[in-house]
């Protein structure tokens, strides 16, 4: 479905692999001061005087984590990155470098990669990270990318999963679902694409969860937004995995139960309407659809009145004692447990 816009084929065997290294990364430009030296030496050197260095990395493989017929490289180079970066905004730290990793088979010409390195130079860029190394070989089958995130924070800014209290309330960033149902469109339009490879598809009224699905952003803003509203979140989490998993993650953490109300979940109209039309019921995939690359965190009750009202924000439930459970509040008043499917669990069913 995607057109090859890479007519050009340029083996990676042409240029070797310092040849490779050298063409892929000289357009890297360092900005952070906490970084003293990045790519060219045996290893990367970094100063984050007196703040906490904050570290996550994630691996993306061909095949398991996303799919070449609709995912652009482009866009998987910049979504590998933003992916990463959320964890450390998850920190309630700054990002400030990543290592970008890769193996490619040689059925990748120099163009595709070029393509993925677009991705992520336009990221770094946008999100104001150096890119300070990685490593770059051959795999017999796939495409396989590793970036580690880097960030900083001082020490009393960090929060934790752990330390929600009772009582405390459960917010989220943005609205959830919409990645998920990004992927449902794309993926339908894939099965059409491969029956009929002239029937072009007509995405119009799917831009939203699109973009969501092949171009996330992190947030990036959440930590000067609460900062600047002089709220300390007492737990938090990025929403990767779907919200029921993450909730079940704080709670577990904190040692606490909470309630999730079914009518507070953020949802956009876009994600509505197209759960209609896929016959597919919206608080089910908001719960457990993924990737929304939302934040998820507690704040203490006294702390409503400077979140009330904020579009940014939306206060879904809040926390309890460990031995009232986990539960979601239904539209009609019900109490239903919670469970954390996922979304790797979603798409087999
Ligand atoms: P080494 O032999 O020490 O592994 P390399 O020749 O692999 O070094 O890499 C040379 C330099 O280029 C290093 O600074 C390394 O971090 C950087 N580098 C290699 N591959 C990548 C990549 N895919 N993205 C960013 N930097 C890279
Ligand atoms: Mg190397």
């Amino acid at each position: 479905m995607i057109e090859d816009k890479t007519p050009q084929r340029t083996s990676i065997s042409q240029l070797g692999e310092f040849g490779l290294i050298e063409h892929l990364t000289k357009h890297f430009e360092i900005k952070n001061e906490s970084t003293l030296k990045g790519i060219g030496d045996d290893a990367a050197v970094l100063d984050f005087s007196n703040k906490k260095a904050v570290v996550s990395t994630d691996l993306l493989i061909e095949g398991v984590h996303f799919d070449l017929a609709y995912m652009p490289l482009k866009h998987l180079g910049y979504k590998a990155v933003t992916a990463n970066l959320s964890d450390i905004y998850a920190m309630n730290a700054k990002a400030t470098q990543i290592t970008v990793s890769v193996a490619v088979s040689n059925r990748f010409p120099l163009e595709a990669l070029e393509e993925l390195f677009a991705g992520i130079t336009l990221a770094a860029k946008e999100y104001n990270v150096d890119v300070i190394g990685g490593d770059t070989t051959s795999s017999q089958k796939g495409l396989i990318i590793s970036i580690t995130a880097i960030g900083e924070a001082n020490a009393e800014e960090l929060v934790y999963r752990n330390g929600a209290n009772p009582t405390d309330l459960l917010v989220v960033t943005g609205d959830i679902g919409a990645a998920y149902m990004g992927l449902q469109v794309l993926e339908r339009e894939k099965q059409v694409f491969q029956v009929n490879p002239n029937n072009q598809p007509d995405l119009d009224n799917y831009t939203y969860l699109i973009e969501r699905q092949l171009k996330p952003e992190a947030r990036k803003d959440i930590q000067g937004i609460l900062k600047a509203l002089e709220i300390q979140p007492t737990s938090m989490i990025d929403i990767s995995d779907g919200l029921s998993s993450e909730v079940m993650h704080l709670c577990k953490q904190s040692a606490l139960g909470c309630n999730v109300y079914e009518d507070k979940l953020p949802l956009d109209p876009q994600f509505i309407s197209v759960c209609e039309e896929f016959n597919i019921d919206s608080t089910t995939i908001a719960l457990n659809g993924g990737e929304d690359y939302e934040l998820l965190f507690t704040i203490k009750m006294e702390d409503f009145d400077k979140i009330k009202g904020n579009p940014n924000f939306s206060v879904i439930g809040h926390m309890t004692q460990a031995s009232e459970g986990i539960h979601l509040v239904t539209r009609a008043n019900t109490k239903i447990a919670l469970k954390a499917r996922g979304w790797n669990a979603l798409q087999e069913e």
